[in-house]
């Protein structure tokens, strides 16, 4: 079992009072907090061993260099990919796709297929519309049913040999569906295709293992994990990213340059141009090994409490809907009151201290499908506690009075 109160020490930002009450963190689906010991490597890494890394053969950048290939390789154990060099750095879930997208513009042609899921967060969906734009591919649509879950026949009934490559996320950070992506992986397969896993509202819940799932790309953000903005991670096969133009060009990603000709280096180095954030490329290793003292199992376990908990809770509130109830589902609530905008609910409980999203979450389909403009979205973290939810519901019934 956690003990919370040390949990919730760790974080600094937790003591804060905002509009004069206690905070309640409950848009952990949009960042994490961050526990004292990321804020501290970011400081470190700045005050002790500064310097460009892969490049100097002097002391600082040596060390910068080693600290920043540590974190590639505790990711790399974190996520057991085979190599090290299948885990780029990039700067988060969105670049990570982009990345991917750019590659394939090199390889689709027109009439090819690409899947995407009808539960897509924005970033992974208006890439491959642009691919496709460039390509003359044709995007095609994994429908969902009324609980938020994907309807398999319907993906097995999509899949074809005209599908070139697959795109789901593990998790729905809209509605907290958690997809079952070992059997999309295995269908796509079947036919050929590719297929990348956004797994940016999963690697906050739980630790994903590449080689059993044999994903072909796995992309995530640090920043949804404890560690710092600007950061994240794209696995991809060795094959494939050997396969993949480079994204961009500059320092750092290659082996010779001449007006006549410039050949790339090697992997990882082929992608990643320029100077990083090697700050926070550290710190996301330091956050990733405090995930792991904390223990997946652990947040787990306390997250599903939370979620059990929440949703009790809300469903006492009159004209209260929840949408997003997949039998498999994480500990994100979006829920709405009838009759009232979930932007003056959001507002309200803002000034009693409640952070919680309001609005499309970067996923309007969804809100289309369900014909609504957007919903309450709390989605709690293991440092959140049954007394948090207790203060948003009352919050929330506060504003409910009102507001009608
Ligand atoms: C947050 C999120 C993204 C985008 O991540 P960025 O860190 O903004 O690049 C993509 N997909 C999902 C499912 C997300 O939750």
């Amino acid at each position: 079992m956690l003990d919370i109160n040390k949990i919730r020490a760790d974080f600094p930002i937790l003591t804060q009072k905002v509009n004069g009450k206690p905070l309640v963190y409950f848009d952990n689906g949009a960042t994490s907090q961050k526990p004292q010991v990321v804020i501290d490597a970011i400081s470190k890494y700045y005050q002790e061993i500064n310097a460009n890394i892969h490049r100097g053969v002097h002391t600082l950048s040596q060390l910068a260099t080693d600290a920043y290939e540590t974190s590639r390789g505790k990711i790399q154990s974190h996520i057991n990919a085979k190599f090290a060099h299948e885990v780029l750095f990039t700067s988060g879930t969105t670049h990570g796709i982009n990345l991917v997208t750019n590659g394939f513009a090199a390889i689709l042609k027109p009439g090819d297929e690409i899947l995407v899921s009808a539960l897509e967060h924005h970033s992974n969906i208006v890439p491959w519309q642009m691919l496709c734009e460039k390509t003359g591919a044709v995007l095609r649509v994994i429908p969902m049913n009324q609980e938020g879950e994907l309807i398999m026949a319907e993906y097995d009934a999509l899949l074809s040999n005209k599908t070139k490559i697959v795109t789901v996320n593990h998790i729905s950070n809209a509605l907290g569906t958690v997809n079952p992506i070992k059997y999309m992986i295995d269908k796509a397969h079947e036919v050929g295709a590719a297929i990348l896993i956004d797994g940016a509202q999963a690697v906050p819940h739980l630790k994903p293992n590449v080689q059993e799932l044999d994903c072909d790309f796995y992309v995530f953000s640090g920043h949804k994990i404890c560690g710092p903005t600007g950061t994240g991670i794209l696995y991809g096969k060795e094959a494939w990213l050997n396969k993949l133009p480079p994204y961009q060009g500059g320092g750092e990603m290659i082996k010779e340059v001449s007006f006549e000709k410039t050949t790339y280096a090697e992997l990882p180095h082929k992608f990643e141009a320029g100077t990083p954030n090697i700050a926070g490329g550290i710190a996301l290793g330091t956050a990733i090994d405090y995930m792991n003292e904390v223990g997946f199992d652990n947040i787990q376990q306390q997250e599903k409490e939370l979620l059990h908990y929440g949703t009790k809770r809300l469903l006492e509130i009159e004209g209260l809907k929840i949408f997003g109830t997949a039998k498999e589902k994480t500990s994100v609530i979006s829920f709405n009151i009838e009759g009232i905008h979930p932007y003056d609910i959001g507002t309200i409980i803002d000034k009693l201290g409640i952070a919680v999203r309001t609005g499309h979450h970067c996923a309007q389909p969804i809100m289309t499908f369900f014909n609504i403009p957007g919903t309450i979205r709390a989605s709690f973290a293991f440092y959140n506690t049954k007394e948090e939810i207790d203060l948003m519901v009352a919050a929330v019934k506060k504003a409910q009075l009102m507001l009608s």
